[in-house]
């Protein structure tokens, strides 16, 4: 790679050589998982390029297929795949400056990728009172482009699904990796080329999503006695049609207890909570349905003076990937895993896998609407030991029919369905030819032969010292 002459090229453009800057850069938080950390920690890219807007972006893809450079896409790093690493070096992309809220309309919001998403929807909230649908719990820190092409789901996914579900994004623009990049709107089916892509096979430079009313949600806490009794309320709250609530997380004791520094006040010993958002209009009917469930109110933020919320992060920082973080922040040996509990079952597989494991795995859930019914995921906490008996949970989950999206992978098959991508591949072979965009990343690309099967780890080239 002749970086010399590609910074040349790029002159006049933001651009950052600082060895440990780029390091920095070319971080996420790929270190919430033992393997990757062993395996990704010295990866970094060689500059990180800033464009200010789609004509820059055009130029950079152009500079970087005429030197043959990687170029790999970046809009805030708190990916936890290590989706945004440069696995061969190159230019980290930031997309983080293209960040302009454009305009708003009822139903839709249009902006660019780096926009931060809690800055979305202030824009939102004040123009017209609407809100994005859903959004992951690194709200206030993630941007949208990065939520598309790295995220799933989240805050809100308990009415509208996921991110891959058909009206969940409505447009994107993407700039192809060519030696005269390409401009192309996306719109329908063809969302799906690049949609959770990791950026391998475009770079998107325009968004469109749909927007919803927006409340003043309110945050309540619900404690049990025990995990399967908020697990049940969790999944029959998830089922009332007439209440609006935006999160439903069922999280075992003594989970709350040990990391909810800040929460752990308001909980009993012992006591399984979940956690609630809830819109203003439906509070009193959702306090009347806790009350005949069996719940007991520990915690509801319309009830508290300021003086009393004061310092307490939001619900949802309490939730999805959120508390993961609160744990690992406390005791560093803890790692996690992502399940889904299928329907119809999900209740009796919650409660197998719950009682699996005790002492070692701390069950977490988030309540989703999937394909048009009410399940949950699995964010489980796990006490991390070896390798080996990680993969042995991995198994047992699958083996007992929950699907595992395996955290501990950087590759988009083995964190995902195990299988390749045949649309997200036939677009990367048309935008990508060289291969260049966040290289290492989708299997299907590097080796169209690998066994998914085989139950070995992919390691792409150069990074199989670490093994
Ligand atoms: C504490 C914590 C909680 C989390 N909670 C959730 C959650 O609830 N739901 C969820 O889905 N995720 C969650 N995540 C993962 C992550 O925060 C989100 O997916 C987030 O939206 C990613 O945005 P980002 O800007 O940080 O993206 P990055 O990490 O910078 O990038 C993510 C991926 O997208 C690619 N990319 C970025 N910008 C572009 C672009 N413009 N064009 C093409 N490709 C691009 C990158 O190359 C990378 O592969 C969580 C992570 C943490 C650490």
């Amino acid at each position: 790679m002749d970086i010399a002459a590609l910074k040349r090229d790029l002159d006049g453009l933001k651009i950052e050589d600082n060895e440990k800057i780029v390091q920095q850069k070319s971080r996420d938080f790929y270190w919430y998982s033992p393997v990757l950390k062993r395996q990704l920690d010295t990866v970094s890219g060689d500059l990180i390029v800033s464009p200010k807007n789609e004509a820059e972006v055009v130029r950079v893809l152009a500079a970087c297929h005429r030197h043959g450079v990687p170029v790999t896409p970046r809009g805030t790093g708190t990916g936890n795949y290590g989706q945004a690493m440069p696995l061969s070096g190159g230019v980290v992309l930031s997309l983080a400056d293209m960040n302009e809220v454009t305009s708003i309309s009822p139903g839709r919001v249009v902006c660019g990728p780096g926009a931060i998403i809690a800055d979305i929807d202030k824009a939102t909230r004040a123009h017209s009172g609407q809100e994005l649908r859903l959004h992951p719990s690194t709200y206030n820190t993630a941007s949208i482009g990065g939520f598309i092409a790295g995220g799933s789901g989240g805050v809100g996914s308990i009415n509208f699904g996921g991110l891959r579900d058909f009206g969940n994004v409505l447009r994107l623009r993407v700039v192809t990796m060519e030696a005269e990049p390409r401009v192309l709107d996306l719109t329908g089916e063809d969302l799906h080329k690049v949609t959770h892509a990791y950026g391998t096979n475009g770079i998107i430079t325009e968004v469109e999503m749909p927007l919803t009313a927006s409340y003043d949600w309110v945050d309540v806490i619900v404690g049990f006695d025990s995990f399967m009794g908020a697990a049940r309320y969790g999944n029959a709250l998830g089922c009332q049609d007439g209440l609006l609530t935006k999160l439903i997380t069922p999280i075992a004791a003594p989970v709350p207890q040990n990391y909810f520094k800040r929460h752990q006040r308001f909980f009993r010993p012992g006591q399984s909570i979940c956690l609630v958002m809830v819109a203003p209009h439906s509070l009193d009917a959702f306090l009347a349905f806790t009350r005949r469930e069996g719940g007991e109110v520990v915690f509801n933020t319309a009830a508290m003076t300021d003086e009393e919320k004061k310092g307490l992060p939001p619900a949802f920082e309490l939730a999805w990937n959120h508390t993961t973080l609160r744990a690992l922040r406390v005791d560093p040996s803890i790692t996690y895993l992502q399940s889904l509990y299928p329907f119809p079952n999900q209740l009796a597989l919650v409660e197998e896998m719950d009682a699996m494991f005790p002492g070692e795995v701390f069950s977490h859930l988030e309540f989703v609407r999937f394909d048009g019914n009410i399940t949950c995921f699995g964010l489980p906490l796990v006490k991390f030991t070896t390798e080996e008996r990680l993969e042995e949970i991995i198994r047992l989950f699958q083996d007992n029919g929950c699907p595992i999206f395996n955290p501990h992978r950087y590759t988009l098959e083995e964190g995902g369905m195990k299988q390749t991508d045949q649309v997200q591949l036939a677009f990367k072979r048309e935008a990508d030819p060289h291969g260049l965009l966040n290289p290492g990343k989708m299997i299907a690309w590097e080796n169209p032969e690998y066994d998914y099967r085989s139950g070995r780890t992919y390691l792409f080239k150069g990074l199989e010292k670490v093994g």
